[in-house]
């Protein structure tokens, strides 16, 4: 008889612990998982998920836009945020669902509450007190987003975890932040009507992007009605009668309806008893972990935005599933984070994956870069301004194609495709053979002849 309750124990229910703990029970492993909120994780519940859904409403003001230049009459439209909100929930709830299910037809004992470690082998659920032996312990807990910095009034602010809820559409709004998601929310925002302003300390918005993509961006977002506030931070935020006063650091106070706080998020590694069994964090209070995703600790793994590797729900799942290999598969896996395609879904959207221009020439090497601009086909009767941008760097010595940069309608898809062509090592010459299909926009991917740098 086993000294161990189960083989692997997973505190977190997001896409990184689900993945794990589902491909570890198809092998055959005793388990057990605990999730505090709800199965499915920030990505599922607020996090990608609800916020696609979100940018798709925003949307539709565009595809009414191109429907009368198409010839259609489109009627009064109308907005209503309350609807979204609650068809988004009934979505949301319906995944939830499917999360659990998934789980228990693998044969994994669902529980619910927080879990808390107690040694490098012991586990405890703090709703029932109930101990349990675990052989491996996998903390898949996430991050959450944080109120910083710290200034007088900052608790009047709300962030990712409040926005998918609010009751009313806000009618002015602040985004504070230049990342993913405050690029996200202002989008979403400006789409759905709202007066958006964007604040963010930099001057260019998704810092560590290609310069240029980050310049189309901005211009973009500007010609779609988002206030860039750049080079600016907020002070401090009051109540009043109008709304929330925010005074800037340029020194003049603006009044809002809500003001999201997007920057950035910490790992949620407090209170969970990790120096119970060792596991170290870093400055940041990360999970310090190997290639394997081991802890210091030998029976204690951890995947996902814990460990602060590369904070996607894609990179967690592949994680997770890698650990899941390793462990309980006989298959050792180590997870690459070198090529990681990613979306951004502004409006207009965007697809990146391998180096930036500024990154393949700081690494020394001589490049060729390919770019286009132009009109998106649908946007030309129109005569909306839906722009599109494509970038391609290449390794010139090698013709390998070391980064793809795009921007405008079914980026996020097509850079799936470009992140394959990134990974397998293909050439500029392989794009020039491949015929193009005609007429998309994709085709001009492979048929750029002349290098511009
Ligand atoms: P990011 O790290 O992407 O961006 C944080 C932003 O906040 C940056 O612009 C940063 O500025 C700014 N910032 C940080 N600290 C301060 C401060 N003290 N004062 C003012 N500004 C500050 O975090 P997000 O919260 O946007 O997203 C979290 C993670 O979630 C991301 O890492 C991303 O991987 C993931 N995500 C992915 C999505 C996707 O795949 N589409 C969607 C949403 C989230 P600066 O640039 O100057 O550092």
């Amino acid at each position: 008889m086993s000294a161990f309750d189960v083989d692997l124990f997973v505190i977190g229910g997001g896409s990184g612990g689900v993945r794990a703990a589902r491909i570890a029970a198809t092998y055959g492993a005793r388990v057990m998982i605990a999730e505090e909120f709800r199965y499915g994780g920030t990505c599922v519940i607020r996090g990608c998920v609800p916020k696609k859904l979100m940018v798709l409403a925003g949307r539709f003001a565009d595809d009414f836009r191109d429907a009368a230049g198409y010839g259609w009459s489109v009627g009064e439209t109308r907005f209503d945020w309350r609807a979204l909100i609650a068809a988004k929930d009934r979505e949301i709830a319906r995944l939830e669902g499917v999360y659990r299910g998934n789980l228990e037809r693998a044969g994994v004992t669902v529980r619910d509450g927080r879990a808390v470690i107690e040694g490098p082998h012991e586990v405890r659920l703090l709703a029932t007190g109930e101990r349990i032996r675990a052989a491996h312990i996998l903390v898949a807990v996430g991050a959450r987003p944080s109120l910083e910095p710290t200034i007088p009034g900052g608790e009047l602010g709300i962030t990712s975890n409040e926005v998918f809820d609010l009751a009313e559409q806000p009618r002015r709004v602040l985004v504070i932040g230049g990342g993913y998601i405050a690029v996200e929310f202002a989008g979403i925002f400006a789409g759905l009507g709202s007066e958006t302003a964007l604040l963010h300390r930099g001057d260019k918005l998704l810092r560590g992007f290609d310069e240029e993509l980050r310049d189309k961006l901005g211009a973009a977002y500007a010609r779609r009605g988002v206030e860039l506030l750049l080079g600016r931070t907020a002070e401090a935020m009051e109540r009043t009668g109008d709304g929330i006063a925010v005074r800037l650091s340029s020194g003049e106070t603006r009044v809002f309806d809500q003001v999201l706080v997007a920057t950035g998020r910490r790992p949620n590694t407090a209170g969970l008893g990790l120096e119970t069994a060792n596991v170290a964090l870093d400055e940041g209070g990360a999970i310090v972990v190997d290639a394997y995703s081991r802890t210091l600790c030998p029976s204690i793994y951890a995947v996902g935005d814990v460990t602060n590797r590369a904070n996607l729900t894609p990179v967690a799942i592949r994680e997770g599933h890698a650990f899941a290999d390793t462990v309980f598969g006989g298959k050792p896996t180590m997870v690459s984070h070198e090529i990681i395609p990613t979306a951004v879904f502004s409006t207009p959207e965007i697809g990146t994956v391998g180096c930036s221009e500024e990154l393949a020439r700081a690494r020394g090497g001589e490049v060729a870069i390919y770019k286009t601009s132009f009109r998106s086909m649908r946007a030309t009767l129109s005569g909306r301004d839906d722009p599109v941008f494509m970038k391609l760097v290449v390794d010139k010595p090698s013709d390998r194609l070391l980064g793809a940069h795009l921007m405008g309608p079914e980026s996020g898809e097509l850079i799936q495709l470009l992140g394959t062509l990134v990974t397998m090592g293909a050439t500029k010459a392989d794009l020039d053979r491949t015929i193009a299909v005609h007429p998309t926009a994709a085709e001009e991917l492979v048929t750029m002849r002349t290098p511009v740098a």
